[in-house]
């Protein structure tokens, strides 16, 4: 590894754009967000990222010439070969050349990546997975994503689908997933689904202990993971049984994913982080029905250390993959 130098990152998502300076050994130099900016038309939010890119390298007392790459990351379905968004259910965007647009208004390589593969690289790059020639990461999050690094490389597969680990179908009876299919992973174990499920169980009974909890406050709007976890620590007994079947089905979802990739590591984001071995302990345990030992037992799973910083270093971490150093 050269010694330390300044990269670009600029994130996409649903409701804000985050756009970081960091250097390539992951120290975060400068950090802005455009609230909304991805609500806008393309042709005005462009503009602005290019504007903010310039103000950080400014702030930071570089130049553009400074800086070795930008990587741009956005949510799915993405032209990871053209650099193009071809269209996100939260976002009005079609069919942007947002990699070539960058480049040519920054002036640098600019190098692109889907969200989730970039959280595995910002892992893999700064994080829990570094140094590691076969890792897996899983973002357990309003849905479920993931990427995966298999001998010493990204995989990105025949059009960037490679790693949507959390649309393997583990039950063909299971409940409708939102990406059209049944019995995903993310249709058990995503935020957005596990929140409606228990809006359908507690949500119109005030009185029940899991609405009572100070996390919700009677507020089914309020239900979710973040309820979940106290409800079932607090021994509530159906939210007992949701954090079972949850911890189960992260460990078929895992099983699969040790069985098909034998890594050596294994990061679970977003909830795990904030459940920690609540999680990680049963998924352990149960892991022996989905997965061989020897696949397994080396097999570290651990949760993110980038933490909320992920977001932040996973632009950085797609600009430093891309240069391939
Ligand atoms: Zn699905």
């Amino acid at each position: 590894m050269p010694s330390s130098f300044p990269l670009l990152g600029i994130d996409i998502g649903g409701t804000k754009i985050a756009v970081c300076l960091a250097d390539s050994s992951g120290k975060i130099l400068g950090n802005e967000r455009i609230i909304g900016g991805s609500q806008t038309r393309y042709e005005e939010t462009l503009p602005r990222m290019v504007e903010l890119a310039h103000k950080l390298v400014a702030d930071a007392g570089l130049a553009m010439a400074d800086i070795r790459a930008c990587g741009v990351t956005s949510p799915g379905p993405v032209d990871l070969a053209k650099g193009v968004i071809i269209r996100s259910p939260n976002m009005p965007w079609r069919n942007v050349a947002l990699r070539d647009d960058l480049a040519r208004e920054l002036k640098r390589p600019v190098f692109f990546d889907n969200d989730a593969n970039a959280g595995m690289l910002a892992e893999w790059v700064f994080g829990a997975a570094k140094g590691a020639q076969n890792a897996l990461y899983v973002t357990l999050s309003t849905g479920i994503g993931g990427g995966v690094v298999t001998e010493g490389r990204i995989l990105h597969g025949v059009n960037g689908n490679a790693g949507e680990i959390g649309h393997v179908v583990l039950d063909i009876n299971g409940p409708k997933c939102g990406c059209g299919m049944s019995g995903c992973w993310e249709a058990y174990c995503g935020g957005l689904n596990v929140m409606k499920r228990m809006q359908a169980q507690f949500g119109g009974n005030p009185d029940h202990p899991v609405m009572r909890l100070p996390e919700v406050g009677g507020a089914p709007e309020k239900l979710g993971y973040p309820a979940l976890i106290p409800a079932a620590k607090a021994g509530i007994p159906e939210a007992v049984a949701m954090w079972d079947e949850i911890c189960l089905r992260t460990a078929q979802g895992l099983g699969v994913m040790i069985m098909t990739y034998n890594p050596e590591v294994i990061v679970l984001g977003t909830v795990a982080l904030h459940a920690g071995d609540f999680l990680l302990n049963p998924v352990r345990e149960l892991l022996p029905r989905f997965a061989w030992s020897e696949s397994s037992r080396p097999c570290r799973i651990t949760t993110s250390a980038l933490g909320l910083h992920i977001g932040e270093l996973a632009g950085p971490a797609v600009a430093l993959n891309g240069l391939n150093l």
